[in-house]
Formats: C-alpha cells, structure tokens, sequence
C-alpha cells in the first residue's frame, strides 16, 4: 500500500464547508492511488465550541487545581470528536472510514502527561482497518502510555502524530494541511507579501520552527528526518502547490534543489522576552559572582538566551512567563539586576548565510534606516538575531523581510 498521512489542523476543520474540502482532499488521494491515513486536529481556535482551550476554560471554571492526567483526559477529547464528525463526513460522501483515537492507533508514549514522547507506534490496528478499504482517521495530539494512560503531545501535537503515523507507515509524504499556503518567508499575519517558499530542507524548517515560525512543529519535522519522509505543507483553502520539505542537497523527484541559491530563507520573530543586566563586578571576584549566577538560574530550570558576558556584566533573556522566577532567583542569590521587559527577539534564518559577508551589516542598516534600536545581537551559522523593544517588533520583521527577501 502507498500510504499518505494527511492532517488537518485546527482551522481547516473549523466549519462544514472546510471539512468537506478536507474530506475532498482525501478522495482525491485515494483517487490517485494513495490509502490515506487522516490525522484531525480539534476543530477551531479558542472560544469555539469544541476547541481545546475552550474546554480547558471549562474545567477551570471549577477549579484550577486540574491533575495533569485529567488535564490530558480532558484535552484527549477535542480530537476525538473532530474525528468522528470528519468519518461521518467522509461517509456522507460515499467513503467508509473509522476513527481511531491515539491508543487505538498505537501511538505509544513516555509517561510524561500533558507533555509526551512518542517512543513507538503499534499500528497493526490501524492496518488491519487499511486493508479492509476503510480510511483511517486518527485523532491527532494524543497517545498512550505502556501502563495504559491516556496522554497528549503538547502544543503542535497532532503535526508530531502524522510524522510519527509517516515513519510508521513508510508513508510516501506527510501533508499538513493548514491555513496558509506552506511555509512562508515571514508570518503572514504581520507581512503581508511574504511568499510560500516551494522548498525547503528539514533543518531550515526546524530552525525556522526553533525561532518562532510556529507553522509545523519542530519535533514533526525531527521525527519524519529519521527515516527521510518527505513533508508538505500546504492549503486546505487552495491549490497552491505547498511547501516540501525534504533532505538537503537532494534531487528530490524531479525538484531541483533551490535552497542553496538563498542566502536567507525567512524572517521570524518571538514576542514576549525580558532582557536582564547584571552587574557582577571584575577580576578573579566578578568570575565567581558570574558562576554562581549562571549556576542559580541552572538549578532553577530557568533557559537563558541571548547570553553576552562581559568582564563587569552578564547580559540575556529569558522568556516573559518566567521572568518573574528569574528575578526572584537573582534576588535570592544577592544580585540585583536591571530589568528591561517587552523585549522581542527577530531572527533571519537561512543555511545559505554562512560565509556570506556583510549580513550583520546589513541588518544593522535595515534597523538603523527604520530608527529601531538593536538591543542586543548573536549569531550563528544560519541565524542572526536580533533583540528590539516590543512594540518595534513587527517593523523589524517588515523592514528585514523587504531587506533581504523582497528586494529592498
Ligand atoms: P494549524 O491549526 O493548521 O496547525 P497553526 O496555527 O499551527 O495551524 O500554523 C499555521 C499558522 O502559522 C499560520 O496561520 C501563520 O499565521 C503562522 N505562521 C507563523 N510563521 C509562519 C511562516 N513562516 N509560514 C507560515 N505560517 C506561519
Ligand atoms: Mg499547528
């Protein structure tokens, strides 16, 4: 059997005229010789009536003291029925399908609720129903564990089942239907001329993933890069032909590798990062006070970003929802740092950056020509980044997307 693993995310099974293009898109598959195997996200964004956050609010109307388990209980049953109304739509078209949940699919995960792994998929149920000519709908984002719990994946979970269901299957390509038309060079949401790039290689994806680009998660494309499945990211709305993301440096089937001619391949941007300043002091004294910081921090979970060290200071960031830890951290072990909240981090993200000169200069230019002070900065072989204040964010992104992508 040549499998293809479609999913479809939260926005492309929102209403009954998107499922049914989703259903089409399946027909379409088994039409050209496919068995498709379908993974569904819960249907809808927050506030809708069966989406995950909403029945999260629910619950927490009674208590806020959730156990994880419950939680994942709880969270298990978005998908599940977005799953059913996707079989029912299939077979008001004519298709016999089935739903599977994660369990019944073989999704088997770590024990680690609200967050899982999945170490192995035992898809022989999954098989059984392929070969009677049913579809296969699975929902998406949960698993269970080798004692029987039922656990999700975390956010961007149903992408991590359809790489994993991929690998499983030997699938010919994992497709993630979305609301866009694939991976574009910026978040369409804040450029409004970002263009879908018709390739690229799982390790821009990932880090375009790492850096903010939150279309397919990292962990799906880390997943589906061990065995070399091809991926697609593409439109449930149009027939755009998508995104592929595939090996680099490969001739994949005809496609002729474009990703070395770029020297960047998108701009991304996290919002919400605090940048501390901390005073150590210098000579032999300063090093120490800067072991026992780091050393702090360490032991309290907390991940830096952005580190610069100096012979006086330590600079970095840390995410905005654990500042407050952070601070409290430095307090305790007798620091006293200067705080600067509403930071953003932009980064310019692309394999073909290294050993070009002059990126950084042009960055700087591109800030400069905008009147948008930098920070801070860091790079490595394939991002820069850039750390601006909050609310100069998206004109960063815009300002570095007509730099380097749109020919400014
Ligand atoms: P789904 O519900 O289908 O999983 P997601 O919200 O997880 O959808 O991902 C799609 C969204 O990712 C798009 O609506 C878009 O706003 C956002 N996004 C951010 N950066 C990018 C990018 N570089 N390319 C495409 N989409 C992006
Ligand atoms: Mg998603």
């Amino acid at each position: 059997m040549r499998f293809l693993v479609q999913k479809f995310g939260g926005t492309s099974v929102a209403t009954p005229e998107l499922r049914e293009r989703a259903a089409l898109r399946v027909a379409a598959a088994r039409k050209e010789g496919y068995t498709p195997v379908v993974v569904v996200s819960a249907m809808g964004r927050k506030g809708e009536p069966y989406a995950t956050d909403t029945l999260i609010n629910f619950v927490r109307q009674v208590s806020r003291d959730i156990p994880a388990r419950e939680m994942d209980l709880l969270m298990s049953c978005g998908e599940i029925i977005s799953g059913v109304v996707m079989v029912a739509t299939l077979e008001k078209m004519g298709y016999p399908a089935v739903l599977l949940t994660g369990a019944q699919a073989g999704i088997i995960t770590d024990g680690n609720h609200n967050e899982a792994r999945i170490v192995r998929v035992k898809p022989e149920k999954l098989l059984t129903h392929a070969r009677e000519g049913k579809i296969v709908v699975v929902a998406g984002f949960q698993g269970i564990s080798e004692d029987g719990e039922i656990t999700t994946l975390g956010r961007g979970g149903s992408d991590t089942t359809a790489a994993a269901l991929g690998v499983a299957l030997n699938a010919e390509y994992v497709d993630i239907y979305t609301d866009v038309e694939g991976i574009m060079t910026a978040d369409p949401r804040i450029v409004t001329d970002a263009v879908a790039l018709e390739m690229v290689t799982y390790d821009e994806i990932c880090q375009l993933a790492h850096e903010g680009a939150k279309v397919v998660h990292p962990r799906a494309v880390e997943i589906v890069m061990q065995k070399n499945i091809p991926l697609r990211v593409r439109s449930t709305f149009s027939d755009a032909p998508g995104t592929l993301v595939t090996n680099s440096g490969e001739v994949y089937k005809g496609t002729i590798d474009i990703t070395r001619d770029r020297t960047i391949t998108g701009i991304t941007q996290i919002p919400n990062v605090v940048q501390f300043k901390v005073a150590t002091g210098d000579g032999p004294d300063g090093l120490e006070q800067q072991r026992r910081l780091f050393k702090a921090l360490a032991l309290a979970g907390i991940s830096l970003d952005f580190i610069n060290v100096y012979p006086h200071q330590v600079v970095f960031t840390v995410k905005e929802d654990v500042s407050e830890k952070a601070a409290q951290v430095m307090e305790n072990t007798g620091f006293n740092p200067e705080i600067r909240p509403g930071c953003a981090k932009v980064a310019a993200v692309g394999a073909g950056m290294t050993g070009v000169p002059g990126v950084m200069a042009a960055i700087v230019e591109a800030m400069t020509k905008e009147n948008i002070p930098i920070l801070q900065s860091n790079d490595s072989y394939t991002t820069i980044w850039v750390l601006v204040r909050r609310e100069d964010m998206e004109r960063a992104v815009r300002a570095l997307h007509r730099r380097f992508i749109n020919g400014g």
